[in-house]
């Protein structure tokens, strides 16, 4: 990547990204420097990929890695339609999966019988040889 690495402080959360950037506008705006409270509005905080921290800047700033928030804390907003069909596909799949787990629960069973079955053969098996040796 060609991006410059990032220097800017990191801020572990949002939230204290948040309250250094209030505190950076309320000292700016004391000392009523030339740029004044226009460029301090476009100030903002935005989530930094290469820190995995928060930082204080112009959101969408010249940086390739910079996003103004992880795309996973964007809520995708679905209609109650789409909702909807999305409940009942997943009740679909569940009940598919819960008959399929009975049926694999079913078959556990069977096998579990089948193996007490054949341990009991084996022994009934070398009782009857051992009694034909003469040594029961
Ligand atoms: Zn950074």
């Amino acid at each position: 990547m060609m991006n410059k690495p990032c220097e800017k402080k990191p801020f572990a959360t949002q939230r204290l990204a948040l309250d250094a950037l209030a505190n950076v506008r309320r000292h700016k705006m004391h000392r009523r420097d030339r740029q004044g409270g226009h460029g301090l509005r476009q100030i903002s905080v935005y989530y930094c990929e290469e820190h995995g921290a928060w930082h204080l800047g112009r959101a969408g700033a010249n940086y390739k890695n910079h996003q103004t928030a992880p795309k996973s804390a964007v809520p995708k907003i679905s209609t109650m339609g789409e909702l909807r069909r999305k409940f009942r596909k997943l009740e679909q799949q569940m009940d598919r999966e819960r008959k399929h787990r009975v049926f694999l629960i079913g078959k556990i069973v069977e096998a579990d019988l089948e193996q007490q079955r054949l341990d009991r053969e084996m022994r009934d098996a070398q009782d009857a040889a051992l009694k034909e040796m003469g040594y029961l």
